[in-house]
Formats: structure tokens, C-alpha cells, sequence
């Protein structure tokens, strides 16, 4: 059994408040990943003086990344005692596990030319967010779980919008110096309304950072990640079509009809899920059998639902990514919904047998600080869900 995995789903589901004690022990530390640069926000504690970490590893026989998102209310705690270093605890104090937190670039960390362009996501994707604006929020019609509007204004000091120079010098300067501790690079931000240039702007950011892995003899070892609404023209994809080692996702983010309707009015009124779908099959013609992927938000609808949806996915070629839902500050859901532990194990357990049917790939590849893929790709499902709350 991976303990590890499941005390994920826990603690995905309750979120992690931040102790007084471990609070004191991070402000003084140095070299880990420090919140920064980021596209979502899930830190709901006003009592928090110090800016918890991003995510944690959960250590073990089989470490996992798990996202710290603090909800702030009664929940597994992240705490620090001389003792026994950082540890969670559930709320009834019963249970601990011990944690590590995340080594940071310094590559990134002490260039301030390259940390306000990206960040270490999950520990090993290098992450590239741009542009920090979507079209959807212009006319109130953004997804209902996304926050980016108001990260960004918070996050102010950070690019608004990269050119393919900027990923390309970065992602050169990070690997020349990282490249062992980064196995994939993100690049996911919101659309501009002419779909097919803000496409094909995606795509040069795409081609730069592949282009600099290719120059270092890393491309195969170092994969490429988009994710971006579809452009309108499908054939644009085919700029793709050379990218080696790239994964490309078009997100549905639920798969009821309906639900799509309500959690995703943009998508629904300008594209439309069916159309999504078609582009989804289209990207996979292109890019090649399970690297053409779309996120299910596991929360957002029913676990059969979900299951569902990854089902049909998988069985027609393209990878399934199960996230759960992470509720942030500025989204119009925010808090509204949670899932509980019982319906992300009852996902889990389902994502386990399509993992074990289909060559699904994984969208992170172990850094998905909300995600459940990885995961099932490593078989940590196959056991009975414990009890955890
Ligand atoms: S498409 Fe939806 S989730 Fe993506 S950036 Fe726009 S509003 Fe946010």
C-alpha cells in the first residue's frame, strides 16, 4: 500500500493549515521553493504572518508532491518541532507524517532575470505562465474555479506575457546549470480571444523551449508541456508536429454536459465541449497517441461522472489528467464546494484500473501537486482507500 498517496487525497481534500512553530522555522530557512511567481491561490489563512510553501513532499517508501493549500479552517496541520523536523498532523492529533519541503533552482533563485519569467513547479517542472490574462474574464464568463484575474493583480511584478527569447534564453540557462533536477517544462497560461494567434504564440514559446533542450542534448530526457484552449483552425496544431517529446492539453474540466455549461460558461458559449473534444482528437492524430491530454477536476461533478469522462478519454487515445479541485482565493466556486477524501479515493481507485488498461501518460510527471495521475501511473491506488478524514 502507498500511505503516501492516499494521505494526498486527505490532505487534498481538507487542505493544510501552517502552525505557528513551523511558520517561525520557515521564515528562517533558505534554499527552498518560496511562493512566487504563481497562477493560483489557494492561502485563505488571514493569521498566517509567513507565506507558506507551495507544496510538500510527503515522504516514505513512496514520496509524493502534494500542494499546500491552506483553507483556513480545522484541518491536517503543517507543523516543525526540533524533534521531528517538519511534519502534517491530523486535526485529532493522532496522526503524523513526516515531510520535506522543496530545494529551489538556484538558477532561478538568485537571477532575478529569470525568476520573474518562471518557476520550479512541484519540484521539477519548469514553469512558464503567460499570458497572465484570459479573454473569459472580460465578460464575467471565466471558469468558475479559476483565479487568475486576481493572482495576477497580486502577482504584479512578474511578466505579463513571455516572448519565445525569454523561454528560450531561461529554459537554456536553467538546464545548463539543473540538468538533472527538472524533467519537463509547463508552459499554461490564459487566451486571448483570437484563438488562433494566441495559439500560435503558445506554440512559439513551445518551439523556443524545445529548441534550447534540443541545443543542450536534453530534449529527450526533458519533455515539453502546453496547455491552451484550441485554436479555431485546427491545422494550426500541425506546428506542432515536429516538437519532439511534447505533451498538449485542451481542457475540458468537466465531463457531464451540463456541468460543463455552468463551471465553464466561456468555453461553453465560445468553443463549446463537443468542439473540444473534436480538437482533442485532432491534437492526438498530431501529437501522437496519450500526448494529447484534457484535466477533469475531480470535485466539480460526480466521481462517476469524472470516472466517466476518463474513461472515454483514455479508450480513445488521449490521456485522461485528474486534478482535484483546489479551491482559490479570486474564483467565483472558491470555497463553495469541497470534495471529500471519499470521493477523490472512489476517483482514485477508478483512475487506477484505466491506468492499469490504457498506456495513459501522466501530464506532470510526479510534480502535480494536485493531481492524482502520476500516482495511479505508479500503481499507488491498487490497495483498499485507508480511513482518513
Ligand atoms: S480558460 Fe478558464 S481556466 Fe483557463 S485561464 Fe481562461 S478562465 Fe482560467
Amino acid at each position: 500500500m502507498s500511505a503516501e498517496a492516499w494521505l494526498k487525497l486527505a490532505l487534498l481534500s481538507n487542505g493544510i493549515s501552517v502552525s505557528p512553530e513551523f511558520s517561525a522555522w520557515f521564515a528562517d530557512t533558505a534554499g527552498y521553493v518560496r511562493r512566487r511567481n504563481f497562477y493560483n491561490s489557494p492561502n485563505w489563512s488571514s493569521t498566517d504572518d509567513v507565506t507558506p510553501p507551495q507544496e510538500l513532499l510527503l515522504a516514505g517508501d513512496r514520496p509524493v508532491i502534494v500542494a499546500v493549500n491552506n483553507y483556513g479552517r480545522p484541518a491536517w496541520r503543517l507543523s516543525w518541532s526540533a524533534e521531528s523536523g517538519p511534519v502534517v498532523v491530523s486535526q485529532d492529533g493522532d496522526r503524523s507524517h513526516p515531510v520535506e519541503l522543496i530545494s529551489d533552482l538556484a538558477a532561478v533563485r538568485t537571477d532575478n532575470a529569470i525568476s520573474r519569467l518562471c518557476n520550479l513547479y512541484g519540484g521539477s517542472a519548469l514553469a512558464f505562465f503567460s499570458p497572465r490574462a484570459c479573454y473569459f474574464f472580460a465578460d464575467g464568463t471565466e471558469c468558475g474555479f479559476c483565479s487568475l484575474n486576481g493572482t495576477a493583480r497580486e502577482n504584479d511584478e512578474f511578466a505579463a506575457r513571455l516572448t519565445a527569447v525569454d523561454v528560450g534564453d531561461a529554459v537554456k540557462a536553467v538546464v545548463a546549470e539543473h540538468p538533472d533536477e527538472v524533467n519537463q517544462i509547463m508552459i499554461v497560461g490564459g487566451n486571448e480571444r483570437d484563438l488562433n494567434r494566441g495559439f500560435r504564440n503558445q506554440v512559439k514559446l513551445v518551439r523556443a523551449a524545445s529548441l534550447s533542450l534540443e541545443q543542450a542534448g536534453l530534449a529527450d530526457k526533458i519533455s515539453v508541456h502546453l496547455v491552451a484552449m484550441p485554436p479555431r483552425d485546427l491545422s494550426i496544431i500541425h506546428e506542432l508536429e515536429d516538437v519532439p517529446n511534447v505533451h498538449v492539453g485542451f481542457n475540458l474540466e468537466v465531463w457531464d454536459a451540463r456541468r460543463f455549461s455552468e463551471v465553464a460558461p466561456g468555453k461553453h458559449a465560445d468553443y463549446t465541449q463537443s468542439e473540444i473534444l473534436k480538437a482533442l482528437e485532432y491534437l492526438r492524430d498530431v501529437v501522437g497517441h496519450y500526448r494529447a491530454h484534457s484535466i477533469l477536476i475531480a470535485g466539480l461533478e460526480t466521481p462517476h461522472s469524472t470516472l466517466a469522462g476518463a474513461a472515454a478519454l483514455a479508450s480513445s487515445g488521449i490521456s485522461p489528467i485528474i486534478n482535484a479541485y483546489h479551491s482559490d482565493r479570486h474564483s467565483s466556486l472558491g470555497l463553495s464546494i469541497r470534495p471529500t477524501y471519499r470521493q477523490l479515493a472512489e476517483v482514485a481507485a477508478g483512475l487506477q484500473e484505466l491506468h492499469d488498461t490504457y498506456p495513459i501518460k501522466p501530464y506532470w510527471k510526479g510534480c502535480g501537486r494536485n493531481a492524482l495521475d502520476y500516482e495511479a501511473a505508479n500503481g499507488m491506488f491498487r490497495s483498499a482507500a485507508p480511513e482518513l478524514n
